[in-house]
């Protein structure tokens, strides 16, 4: 019996409201199966409005032993964001999808406040309407129109500008977030430098809504960038790809992205109608600051990894969108939900990663599709047409190869319930015991998404 009692059910509609209380299966169904469609599970799923109506909601799941899992835009792709399967425990489906307003951007704190449920393309366009700040935020990612600022900040996401701004984390400048109990901890001020105590909004960030629900942030703003070219370039191979990456980073080019594909990826994204343009080994992605021109040049000079090249003035859609429509294409090609994970390793070892997979592949009948940020060694490796009783196999042939390579198994995506079971080895058992006794000290009834990152 994953629903609440008729009695907490009561009780949630007097909080948020009877319309937005789903009980009916077909309404909740939605929101109870993820982006990749391989997890799902069974639960009330409750809308909250506000700050205050998350509180109380929290307070009494946690009073009433009511297991939540806080949702924004249902993207992530590792299991978080729904509850597990066939569990037998009551369960709120939270979504913070409600909270989506956002404050005007502030020129002289650099910043902007955004609520849990904004879309990251609705930050982005909220940041445009005042030009004149010469502002902008420093993160993207592809699923932009569906994820939401709290989703982000608590898989402290990456995306495709991480090389030049970082990580999601790096752009909280205060934080607002509701604990297990129904108590709002708020950091609140645009300040660079700020170390009194425990850094909680760099805690809770990273922790995929295990600690305590995300409602509001504070985000910091770069300066914006007015001009950019952006170029597929054609590498015999991933290690030439990356030197054409160094090489231009050495001429003195500020980067803002650099993507790597490979032909596996381009041809499956081409039969879909993409115009892919470049046919080669590697396929590099590279936006930089400044003209077409430059860049141009950059890359006549950067000598024989260069094959072929197409240049254009940023933000040159056409070209990015070979890149972007990787992810969707994987999913819809595959016979079976494709293995999906998200690794890191130490950049000069990415080709290494990519061609050690790909011989795994090879050897056991399945296709591998590779790609990602090359220029943070991270590589989103997908196996597609694995069968069903081979998976675990599969992916633990994959983190081997990973951990072999001193690198991470979850680069960006966060550890979810997919890959709870592998935690040891990216983590030693005093370090998980460590992150064990935080969630416990946070949240001592284990209401916040359990089975997310520890398993169990
Ligand atoms: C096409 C595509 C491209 C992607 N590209 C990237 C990429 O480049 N880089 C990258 O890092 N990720 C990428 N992702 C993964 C995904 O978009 C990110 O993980 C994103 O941060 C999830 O945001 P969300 O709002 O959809 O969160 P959800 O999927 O709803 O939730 C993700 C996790 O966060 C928790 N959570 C959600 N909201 C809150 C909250 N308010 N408070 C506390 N916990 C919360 C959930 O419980 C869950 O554990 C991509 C996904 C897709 C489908």
């Amino acid at each position: 019996m994953a629903v609440p009692n008729a009695q907490i059910v009561r009780a949630l509609r007097a909080i948020v409201g009877d319309t937005h209380v789903l009980t009916e299966s077909d309404v909740a169904a939605p929101y109870l199966t993820d982006w990749t469609g391989e997890w799902h599970g069974d639960a009330v799923v409750v809308r909250p409005a506000d700050t205050a109506e998350v509180a109380a909601v929290l307070g009494l799941c946690t009073a009433h032993d009511v297991k939540v899992t806080p949702q924004g835009g249902n993207t992530g792709l590792v299991g978080g964001s729904t509850p597990p399967p066939n569990d037998s425990r009551p369960w709120v489906l939270l979504s913070l999808r409600r909270l989506d307003t956002i404050g005007m951007p502030d020129g002289s704190g650099q910043c902007i406040a955004a609520g849990a449920g904004a879309t990251l393309a609705a930050v982005h366009t909220a940041t445009t309407t005042s030009p004149e700040l010469g502002l902008m935020f420093g993160v993207d990612l592809a699923a932009r129109d569906s994820a939401t600022i709290g989703g982000m900040v608590a898989t402290n996401a990456g995306g495709i500008r991480m090389i030049r701004y970082g990580d999601m984390r790096s752009q909280v400048l205060g934080l607002e977030a509701v604990l297990p109990s129904g108590d709002v901890v708020t950091r609140w001020r645009p300040l660079r430098k700020d170390n009194v105590g425990y850094h909680l909004p760099g805690l809770i960030a990273g922790s995929e809504g295990t600690l305590a629900v995300v409602t509001r942030v504070l985000l910091r703003l770069v300066q914006r960038t007015y001009r950019t070219a952006v170029a597929l370039v054609g590498a015999a191979d991933v290690d030439a790809a990356r030197r054409v990456l160094v090489a231009v980073q050495r001429f003195g080019h500020t980067v803002e992205a650099a993507e790597i594909m490979t032909r596996t990826g381009v041809d499956l994204v081409a039969g879909t109608g993409v115009r892919t343009q470049i046919d080669a080994g590697a396929t590099l992605l590279l936006e930089i600051v400044g003209g077409v021109e430059e860049l141009s040049e950059s890359l006549a000079r950067a000598g024989d990894d260069v094959l072929d090249a197409v240049v254009d003035a940023g933000p040159a859609s056409d070209l990015w969108r070979v890149r972007e429509s990787h992810t969707e294409t994987i999913a819809r090609s595959s016979t079976t939900a494709p293995v999906k994970l998200d690794v890191s390793v130490p950049m000069g070892d990415v080709h290494q990663l990519i061609s050690r997979v790909d011989e795994f592949a090879g050897r056991s009948g399945v296709r591998a599709v590779q790609f990602g940020h090359i220029g943070d060694g991270n590589i989103h490796v997908n196996l597609l047409d694995v069968p069903a009783g081979n998976r675990q196999t599969a992916a633990d042939c994959v983190l081997g190869i990973v951990v072999e390579l001193g690198g991470s198994i979850s680069a960006e995506h966060g550890i979810g319930r997919a890959k709870a079971a592998s935690i040891g080895l990216g983590r030693d058992a005093v370090d998980i015991a460590a992150m064990r006794a935080i969630k416990g000290a946070l949240d001592p009834r284990d209401t916040m998404n359990p089975g997310v990152i520890f398993g169990g």
